[in-house]
């Protein structure tokens, strides 16, 4: 049996720290999408800056990764259990994008 949807979100959400605001919800495809925003940033003018990606757990990396780059450069006061990974963050960002 795999954990629940909010079993999943706590998690997350705990990995993430408290600039984050975690949820996971069911995408088109009955797939879960996790989806980070942050408290402080605005993505787009009026657009709190998130990132979404599905479920899978090398998705749930990627979005993880990414807020945790995002943490990374944005707030260097924040602190976070998911910053313990940011080299490995970084470097699978880069191998899935070679020119970021
Ligand atoms: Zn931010």
């Amino acid at each position: 049996m795999t954990a629940s949807r909010a079993a999943r979100e706590r998690r997350a959400q705990g990995q993430a720290g408290e600039l984050a605001k975690v949820s996971v919800e069911v995408g088109p495809d009955d797939g879960l999408v996790y989806k980070i925003r942050c408290r402080r940033c605005e993505g787009r003018p009026g657009v709190p800056w998130a990132t979404y990606r599905k479920g899978a757990e090398n998705d749930f990396l990627a979005a993880m990764d990414r807020w945790t780059i995002h943490l990374s450069q944005k707030h260097l006061d924040a602190t976070a259990d998911c910053l313990e990974f940011l080299d490995q963050a970084v470097a699978r960002l880069h191998e899935r994008n070679p020119r970021s």
